[in-house]
């Protein structure tokens, strides 16, 4: 048989590098690839596999309803559809007033808040759309549109219009939103940028702006929601209540879903035949979802994640390592910040120790373990990266 990384060059789509390895399966907080070499995942699919690889909760639910009713299409309803939407409301503190639109990725989940944020028209002269430098919201063309990176959307033109990006400072906040604006769409940590943190205050400010001019506040928690952060959703510690979060990423724990949450008024924005999906919502999906998030409350992962991100941060500084400038993020979303350019050789160095983590971009390293993962997880986390620090400095 033609070996797998000349299948992947004869047969994938070139719209990624050539994959790192081949993996075959996964236990817990570990992965193995086609030659049986082990590796301890800090990376969990990008914030995705919140309760590691094969959990019982995971596999159960996703067997138990494939036994039951699958899919149904979105002129039926199902009850784990209806269970999700209030589960997810109630986490978010929407309950009062507000809607659950369910889509299959973080891409779609932004592509239908993007379209809520163009029917805040107010008399028609809202018609801008602002969101971050720097920032990632997803690569459909609207999703394109709201990223800030203007490297990625090259050769696409010409996009949705009317978005701005604009530079992440209260003051260019404050320049900028007006009665002409639409929606604000933000991630509470520009996880894609390398894990960077908002400024001190600034979900709060850009409340208290948004809600001053009729601008929809729309939080982007797709990388940062389903309690990686140590909180539900990242925006909970700022104390606002924003008028939508869009979700995907680990509150399927590895099932595609996503969704865009409502607050409020902007919960009647959406009327029949305004927007949809074949498989958004289905049965399979949301049912996997309810698991996923029931064992999370239920082993109190959230504030696993709040612990044991705190023990990795003081770790990772710990180390001392003339690599490292500074710890980022919060609770088990983690950016490294390194003093040099190697990001990419330190993620190569720590994969061939049997350690995934990630290099987003030249000097920063991404985090992002299972939710479940406790003291041995770090114990082998700790020797791996110091191994592959001492590498790469040497
Ligand atoms: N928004 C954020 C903040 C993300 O981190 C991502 C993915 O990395 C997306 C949107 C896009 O999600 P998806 O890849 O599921 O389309």
């Amino acid at each position: 048989m033609t070996d797998w990384k000349s299948r992947v060059e004869r047969d994938m789509m070139r719209t990624f590098n050539t994959p790192i390895a081949m993996l075959t399966r996964g236990e817990g907080c570990h992965v193995w690839d086609a030659d049986g070499t082990r590796y301890l995942d800090f990376l969990a699919g990008i914030a995705v596999n919140a309760l590691g690889h094969a959990h019982p909760a995971f596999v159960n639910a996703i067997t138990r309803q494939a036994n039951t009713l699958a899919h149904v299409s979105n002129y039926f309803s199902s009850p784990p559809q209806l269970e999700l939407a209030e589960r997810l409301k109630r986490l978010a503190g929407a309950e009062v007033n507000g809607r659950v639109y369910f889509a299959n990725s973080g891409a779609e989940a932004n592509e239908a808040a993007f379209k809520l944020a163009r029917l805040n028209r107010g008399d028609g002269s809202r018609t801008r759309v602002i969101t971050l430098e720097n920032s990632f919201h997803g690569r459909t063309l609207g999703a394109l549109a709201l990223t800030g990176k203007p490297s990625l959307q090259e050769g696409f033109g010409p996009l949705p219009g009317g978005v701005e990006h604009i530079a992440t400072t209260i003051e260019a906040l404050e320049a900028t939103i007006d009665e002409r604006v639409a929606a604000l769409i933000v991630e509470p940590i520009k996880g894609e940028a390398g894990v960077v943190d908002l400024p001190e205050g600034y979900l709060q400010r850009a409340r208290e702006l948004t809600e001053a001019h009729g601008v929809l506040l729309i939080i982007d928690e797709i990388q940062t929601g389903a309690g990686r952060t140590g909180e539900w959703f990242a925006f909970q510690r700022s104390g606002i209540v924003p008028d939508a979060i869009t979700v995907a990423k680990g509150i399927g724990g590895g099932m595609p879903i996503g969704a865009l949450v409502t607050f409020g008024a902007a919960s009647d924005l959406f009327g029949p035949g305004h927007h949809g999906s074949t498989f958004g919502g289905n049965p399979l999906a949301t049912a996997t979802s309810n698991a996923v998030l029931e064992e999370i409350e239920r082993a109190g992962l959230v504030e696993n994640a709040a612990v044991r991100g705190e023990q990795l941060r003081a770790l990772i500084s710990g180390l001392g390592s003339p690599l490292i400038e500074e710890v980022r993020g919060h609770g088990l979303l983690i950016g490294i910040g390194l003093t040099a350019p190697v990001a990419a050789e330190l993620s190569n160095a720590a994969f061939e120790r049997g350690l995934i983590i990630n290099a987003p971009n030249a000097t920063s390293i991404r985090i992002a373990p299972p939710l479940i993962i406790g003291d041995a997880e770090i114990e082998e986390f700790t020797t791996l990266f110091r191994a592959a620090l001492d590498a790469v400095q040497a």
